[in-house]
């Protein structure tokens, strides 16, 4: 497959610039290949394409929607390992990881998003007054590395069903498994212009499609630092504005919950994906009294993670995406030593080629610490102690952030209470797993609107009341 073209207008077509972008293995710094940097004059030619191609989408009926969607799922589902081998070249995250969760979710999301779709009360009766739900116009889609698959497919399955269509921008570290994704929706056969992608940057490519006046909505998913600016471009025309954004998400343990779940699933969003995933359980909050036994569990759950080659079988924990994440993430480490934080176990590099982090647990963590307050996104923990529940629920909330989090205690119901009370878009009680349909956003400045489900779906619809 040719990597260097965009997707436009139902074709693949070259830039009408010369820049090329590389894209690396971040297990061995390798080129795998490169990409084009899409130009002003690109972006207005995809946003056109998507504009001309609104009237006859929009005009279709969902279930003629659907049948593309349908067609497009089991085109996933056909390619799973190529999709996954893809990805987890560019992101570095363990061959295990991309298949069975990153690829196996996208397929299982998009099935949930067509039974939204499919489902969904279009008209309904306000006494007399006919409200109707109608596909907004052409939405732009711009995307992080994390999920290179599933973030995009969270915003055109319901964008495009709903009747929109789309221009996608992926980031630019990993666009290969994004525009095999397309060569995917151009071999289900969409009419043309229905859906777009080009590469390049996200100051240049990003900017522009999102402040392009042809765009009604932006949706992005990323950096809470980028989606405040997108939030300001947005007020430009007044564009609806999706913002999935970053967090800090706490993992409260009540006393006399079960120490070992609320450390496997902490330790889950820790290791999978080497802690980049935007909803990472990242403060472990517990008891001052179970502190011991909470680091002793830490240990012995750490002890046995295997750190190195992503596409071997049985590792763990693969490099983080780039050089500069790794940076980051060893930046972070270094301020936290200097803050006063305790290393439990790692805080170093591997001493190998490639991006790779230990599992890092800081303990001594008081909750106004950098390392507790920033998004580290990387395979690194705090722990904070709390003496009193009102105390623990206080620290969990005590963040800018509010996407996810988790609550692990004795009684169902009290957790469920204590849920009510952290705020956040997710809350996750003992066993309690996200699922397909369930819906996902944040509160504060982790963003606004939802994805997933059918309140992913109603995002790219406006209401319209007929009165007679
Ligand atoms: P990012 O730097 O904010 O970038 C996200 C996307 O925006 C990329 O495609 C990027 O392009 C583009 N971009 C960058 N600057 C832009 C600008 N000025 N205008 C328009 N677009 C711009 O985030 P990231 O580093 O890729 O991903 C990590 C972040 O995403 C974390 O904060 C994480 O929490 C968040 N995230 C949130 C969710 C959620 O659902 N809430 C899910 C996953 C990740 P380039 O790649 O070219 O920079
Ligand atoms: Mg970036």
């Amino acid at each position: 497959m040719n990597y260097q073209q965009f997707y436009i207008d139902g074709e693949w077509v070259s830039s009408s610039g010369t820049e090329t972008i590389d894209v690396l293995n971040p297990a061995t710094d390798e080129v795998i290949d490169k990409v084009s940097a899409a130009t002003t004059e690109d972006v207005d030619r995809a946003v056109k394409a998507a504009k001309k191609a609104f009237p006859s989408w929009s005009a279709l009926t969902v279930a003629e929607r659907a049948s593309y969607f349908k067609k497009l799922k089991q085109a996933l589902k056909d390619n799973l390992g190529t999709l996954a081998d893809l990805m987890t070249a560019e992101l570095g995250a363990t061959t295990r990881f991309s298949h069975d969760v990153q690829v196996t979710m996208s397929i299982n999301e998009m099935e949930a998003t067509i039974r939204a779709a499919e489902t969904y009360q279009f008209d309904h009766y306000i006494r007399d007054a006919l409200v109707t739900a109608e596909p907004i116009g052409v939405v732009a889609c711009i995307s992080p590395w994390n999920y290179p698959l599933n973030q995009i497919q969270r915003k055109i399955s319901p964008a495009l069903l709903a009747g929109n269509t789309v221009v996608v921008k992926p980031a630019t570290e990993t666009p290969l498994t994004a525009l095999y994704f397309a060569k995917l929706i151009d071999e289900v056969g969409f009419p043309a212009g229905v859906f777009n992608i080009l590469t390049g940057s996200g100051s240049k490519v990003g900017t522009g499609i999102a402040s392009h006046p042809d765009v009604d909505v932006i949706s992005f998913t990323g950096s809470t630092e980028v989606g405040e600016k997108l939030y300001a471009a947005g007020s430009k025309g007044i564009k609806k504005i999706i913002l999935e954004l970053g967090g800090k998400s706490p993992m409260l343990l009540l006393p006399g919950g079960s120490i070992k779940t609320a450390v496997k699933k902490t330790l889950g969003t820790i290791i999978n994906n080497q802690g980049q995933s935007c909803s990472a359980l990242t403060r472990l909050i517990v008891p001052k009294d179970d502190l011991k036994a909470v680091q002793e569990e830490l240990l012995a759950q750490l002890k046995d993670v295997k750190i190195g080659d992503p596409t071997l079988e049985d590792t763990d924990l693969g490099p983080v995406v780039s050089a500069k994440q790794e940076e980051t993430v060893l930046g972070y480490i270094a301020k936290g030593k200097e803050e006063g934080a305790t290393i439990l176990t790692g805080g170093n590099k591997v001493d190998c080629p490639g991006h790779y982090i230990e599992p890092t647990v800081f303990v001594d963590v008081k909750n106004d610490m950098t390392i507790a307050q920033e998004e580290i996104f990387g395979p690194v923990l705090t722990v904070i102690p709390y003496e009193s529940v009102e105390e623990g629920i206080t620290i969990s909330n005590d963040t800018t952030y509010g996407l996810s989090g988790a609550v692990v205690g004795p009684d169902e119901d009290e957790a469920v209470a204590i849920a009510r009370k952290i705020r956040t878009g997710n809350v996750m009680v003992n066993e309690g797993a996200v699922t397909a349909d369930s819906p996902f956003g944040g509160y504060k400045e982790s963003g606004i609107g939802h994805e997933k489900g059918v309140y992913g779906f109603e995002d790219y619809l406006n209401i319209k009341a007929i009165l007679r």
